[in-house]
């Protein structure tokens, strides 16, 4: 069993068995996150897909006062530990593979975006999720899905700064994971797309569940 828990905009604790991760903690400025970093009990990890202040967010404070394992690609989080990061809670990655960090893999993925962004693909009790993180539409979500075979894939639809609702639904179908669900969308005005629009596009071959802030869907 895996819990998804939505924050608002991209932000997610996911809970497995033994690991709990937190995917682009912006949660303080986040004026649909249900939950202040301090609210959260225990992280493993923080896993980061790019440093927009909307996805790195809080993630410097969690790894300090959680002793969480902060992820996410070299530049991004390199000079960490100048903020106070332990430098044993630094995995300063790259895309290329998952890293096996004990019963849990964490991987990046290319993303189409400005500030060096990736998506990430975490595996953990047999069960991957695909985090798209900001992203536009490209053809080789296809080979992200037949490469991880995700079972969840989170993915962007609220426009302006990412796929909209019917780029996101091409990305589903080129992904083919058996849950789809819509984030970075309602956070503000520029991005109040409409998840039900994404939703119905894809009636019948995915399934795409509608959360809202602070809803935990569970695998
Ligand atoms: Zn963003």
């Amino acid at each position: 069993m895996v819990k998804l828990t939505w924050y608002g905009h991209a932000a997610w604790l996911v809970e497995f068995e033994r690991h709990t991760v937190i995917i682009d903690p912006f949660l303080k400025d986040n004026p649909k996150s249900p939950v202040k970093p301090s609210d959260l009990k225990k992280i493993d990890f923080v896993v980061v897909t790019h440093t927009h202040s909307d996805h790195i967010g809080d993630a410097y404070e969690i790894s300090k006062e959680k002793g969480a394992k902060l992820v996410s690609l070299y530049e991004n989080i390199i000079e960490a530990d100048k903020s106070g990061v332990k430098e044993e809670n630094i995995a300063a990655m790259n895309i290329g593979t998952q890293v096996d960090f004990g019963g849990i893999k964490i991987g990046f993925v290319q993303a189409v975006h400005s500030a060096n962004c990736t998506g990430t693909v975490i595996t953990a009790d047999n069960v991957t999720i695909y985090h798209a993180g900001d992203t536009g539409l490209f053809g080789d979500m296809k080979l992200i899905g037949e490469m991880y075979r995700p079972k969840v894939a989170l993915l962007p639809i609220g426009g302006y700064f990412t796929m909209g609702p019917k780029e996101a639904a091409m990305a589903a179908r080129m992904i083919k994971p058996e849950i789809a669900i819509p984030m970075h969308y309602g956070t503000w005005p520029p991005i109040d797309s409409n998840p039900r629009e994404f939703q119905e596009i894809l009636k019948g071959e995915v399934k795409v569940p509608i959360l809202s802030p602070g809803e935990t869907f569970i695998v």
